[in-house]
């Protein structure tokens, strides 16, 4: 068994929040330098050089990429070999979290009760954590701060098995039309497809965060991720919502068994601030 203290996941989770916030990863802003040579809207293309101009301020002068530094949504994912001292898990991350949105001027965004009360936790957590037992000793931790802008405009629906590619497309393609400008495009799209209503979900989420430039292994699932891609960017939204020709910068998808009678789909759509950042301990 091998020992992990609980402060050191403490201290991987702060810092992964605020470089997560501040610094976008290489993959989004590439994925950005070459929607800028490919868009065909002048407004489109002012648009993404000033977003990659804030990508450069936020990263040379230490602050967020956007004001909304989003509620902390964790991917654990824990080696059974692994023990963890001095803390509970649970407790470890949200302190984590707490460092990082305190201590890194982050603005905190989280309310306790989500329909009556409406009051501000002060400290952004509890963090949002989905956790894996997976063999070995490690432990790897992936943070993916979500704004509520691009969130707001994701959808899950029970499609039928008799749906089938062309429902399902259609579905994503509306999604992504309806979210128009308030997902602040260019957008991130993750898909989730099969299981029940929840694992869908939560795999369009792990969707969005296996980042820009990946590609799904199986060969049906890649080309439906470029065709899902080519609908997005044919809607005509642009940059910004402004028109354009680039309205998402990848479409990925993600799949689990399901039952033989369902075919559920989820959308999560994230913004061009699609920012997450990962550690292995
Ligand atoms: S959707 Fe994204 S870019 Fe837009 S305000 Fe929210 S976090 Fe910022």
């Amino acid at each position: 068994m091998r020992e992990v203290p609980s402060e050191v996941i403490v201290r991987t989770v702060e810092r992964l929040f605020v470089e997560a916030n501040t610094q976008i990863g290489d993959d989004v802003s590439c994925a950005m330098e070459s929607a800028l040579r490919g868009e065909e809207s002048p407004v489109g293309r002012a648009v993404l050089e000033q977003i990659l101009e804030n990508y450069r301020i936020a990263a040379g002068e230490e602050i967020p990429i956007c004001q909304d530094t989003g509620m902390a949504v964790l991917f654990l994912e824990l080696g059974q070999e692994v023990h963890i001292t001095g803390g509970l898990l649970e407790e470890a991350v949200n302190e984590g979290v707490r460092r990082a949105y305190v201590g890194g001027c982050l603005r905190k965004s989280v309310v306790a009760d989500p329909l009556f009360e409406r009051k501000n936790t002060g400290d952004n957590t509890p963090a949002v954590i989905h956790l894996k037992l997976v063999p070995g000793d490690r432990i790897k931790i992936t943070a993916v701060p979500k704004g509520f802008g691009s969130e707001n405009m994701s959808a899950v629906k029970m499609l039928k098995p008799s749906d089938g590619v062309e429902g399902l497309e259609a579905f994503v393609t509306e999604t992504v039309l309806k979210a128009g400008p308030n997902a602040c495009p260019p957008v991130v799209v993750g898909v989730g497809i099969g299981g029940t209503l929840e694992q869908a979900a939560l795999l369009s989420k792990q969707a969005v965060a296996r980042g820009v430039g990946t590609e799904n292994p199986s060969p049906p699932y890649a080309a439906l991720e470029r065709r899902l891609l080519e609908r997005a960017n044919r809607l005509g939204l642009g940059p910004g919502g402004t028109g354009g020709t680039v309205t998402a910068l990848a479409v990925n998808v993600l799949f689990a068994p399901t039952h033989i009678a369902g075919l559920p789909v989820a959308v999560n759509i994230c913004c061009h601030a699609a920012r997450h950042r990962e550690a292995v301990i």
